[in-house]
């Protein structure tokens, strides 16, 4: 299936089946807002949860905040976001739409490398196992003129980024002839910058001195924090502090679904260390945070890092990972390190100290930070979109069916036990709700008793339920049910007592956590 025809089928899923519905949908939607259903909710909580248990509850160094979303105005001035958190943005003439200059550029560049990509799986198929990629990729004329291409348009392109010269990243997308998508023309306006954050009003005056900003990240509300933290915490550094909540920015551009949201949800850790120690903590958290990922199942192919090209302005190091989304690997999460600059930037425009006294070291200092920085959004995105399936099966006299199947990982899974009377009378819907009420307790469950079993099955395959328990008239007698596993479509007639420990199998954190 065409990549974007899978895209868009995910979309239509997640709203069909109560994950995801556009803002203010009666009145036409809200663009890039989006909210989350009994279903999207669910699965969103779940993410938080492996997050937060893998952070706060397995590291005895890190601990949890919640912290406003309205924080005072200087807090944006100090770390920069008023002079700094732009988007250089460009419009097409033609056909009105606008665009992130720096995005078109490097979508320009993914296409370029796309090229080289498919030279190297063409040779790779002629060649088998004798196939050397690493000579090939150092002799072949074609994918040489390419690799020349990109390392041109990056000496370019990052010099633009570094020194904001907007007329120079005009100029890369002249010279390189994009075009716009929608209208097919090169009909560019220049390029501008565009502040990102959004502002309003606090109190009853209407004067500039009132005006306040809903945070663009959560990350300040932890920088200002850190010495209450510390101090009451009696924290050692090295020391973390986790943060889930809002963040909004004023995107451009907002075509993605809920990968670009103009009002979004972040997952942060700030990471307080000795100054010169920030290197191996870097290289440490990127490791931790790409098992995290990769313990999930999703695909150890669905991930790759990403060396910024251009380093924010508060960062000596910052790496991104990378996932498969359906139209192609884009940014997850950001790993970061951040310096000193925020808290030194808050001790001068504060006016206090925010220094931390080393006992061990005897001096005081300002600690370094590194951050790791997941949108819980696209976190879902990722979820979502890789445990999309469309199968054809064959039934037992030969006809074939056709079925989607959300295979989330079991632990994440909305609902995790589906608990389904074969019919509606003969006390089965009695003997399945006393079933129902012992396993809510531990369990996610639902109880269906209209339409056929293989309807109830396919409406949970749908949602990604990982169990059906079915309850027949045997069960009445010998206290047995079938259970059904979502993948294999697998089922077994177990005993009704061990029905916890067999679901606590799969859908426990404690064993996912265990792989961490
Ligand atoms: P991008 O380059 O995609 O705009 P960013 O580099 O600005 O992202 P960060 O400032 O590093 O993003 O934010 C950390 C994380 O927050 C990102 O990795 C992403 O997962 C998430 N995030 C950022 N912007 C958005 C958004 N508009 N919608 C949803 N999630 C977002």
């Amino acid at each position: 299936m065409a990549s974007e025809d899978l895209f868009k089928k995910i979309i239509a899923h997640a709203k069909e089946y109560g994950f995801i519905f556009p803002s203010s949908e009666i009145y036409d939607g809200l663009g890039a807002v989006y909210d989350y259903g009994q279903n999207g909710v669910e699965l969103k909580n779940n993410i938080k949860n492996y997050w937060w248990s893998a952070m706060v509850k397995l590291n005895e160094e890190i601990v949890g905040l919640d912290s406003a979303i309205f924080m005072h105005p200087t807090v944006w001035k100090a770390s920069g976001h008023v002079n700094a958190f732009n988007d250089p943005l460009i419009d097409n003439k033609d056909s009105k739409k606008r665009y992130r200059a720096d995005v078109l550029i490097e979508d320009h560049r993914a296409k370029i490398q796309a090229k080289i990509d498919k030279e190297v799986e063409k040779a790779k198929a002629k060649f088998g196992d004798t196939f050397d990629e690493a000579q090939f990729l150092a002799t072949n004329q074609r994918v040489l003129e390419n690799q020349a291409k990109i390392d041109a348009l990056n000496k370019r392109f990052v010099s633009a980024l570094e020194t904001d010269n907007l007329e120079e990243l005009k100029q890369i997308i002249i010279d390189c002839e994009i075009v716009c998508p929608i209208s097919g023309s090169k009909n560019w306006t220049d390029v501008r910058q565009f502040n990102l954050m959004f502002d309003t009003k606090i109190g009853s005056l209407s004067d500039d001195a009132n005006v306040i900003y809903l945070r663009p990240e959560t990350a300040q509300g932890i920088f200002v924090n850190y010495l209450n933290v510390q101090k009451t915490g009696r924290m050692k550094i090295p020391f973390g502090i986790a943060q889930i909540g809002k963040a909004f920015r004023n995107e451009i551009v907002a075509r993605q679904f809920i990968f670009r949201m103009r009002e979004f949800e972040q997952m942060e850790m700030q990471y307080f260390v000795k100054p010169g120690d920030e290197m191996h903590w870097y290289e440490k958290w990127k490791a931790t945070r790409m098992k995290w990922h990769k313990a999930l199942g999703l695909g150890e192919n669905k991930y790759r890092f990403h060396n910024h090209d251009k380093l924010a302005h508060y960062a000596n190091a910052a790496a991104d990972v990378e996932f498969e989304f359906p139209f192609g690997f884009k940014e997850l999460e950001g790993i970061h390190s951040r310096t000193d600059f925020d808290l030194k930037n808050h001790q001068e425009f504060s006016g206090k100290k925010l220094q931390y006294f080393d006992n061990e070291a005897n001096e005081s200092y300002v600690p370094y930070v590194v951050e790791t920085s997941i949108g819980l959004d696209r976190m879902f995105l990722a979820v979502l979109s890789s445990a999309y399936f469309e199968e054809t099966l064959t039934k037992e006299d030969g006809t074939t069916d056709q079925r989607v199947v959300l295979r989330i990982p079991p632990q994440l899974a909305p609902v995790k036990v589906a608990v389904l009377p074969l019919m509606k009378k003969d006390g089965l819907p009695e003997m399945a709700r006393e079933i129902m009420k012992e396993l809510q307790f531990d369990f996610n469950c639902q109880y269906e008793e209209k339409d056929t079993i293989g309807r109830r099955y396919r409406r949970h395959d749908a949602i990604g339920t990982p169990f059906c328990i079915t309850i027949d008239h045997q069960s009445l007698e010998d206290k047995t049910v079938t259970i059904r596993y979502r993948d294999t479509m697998e089922q077994e007639r177990v005993e009704i007592k061990k029905l916890p420990e067999i679901i606590d199998g799969l859908v426990s954190f404690k064993n996912l956590l265990k792989k961490l």
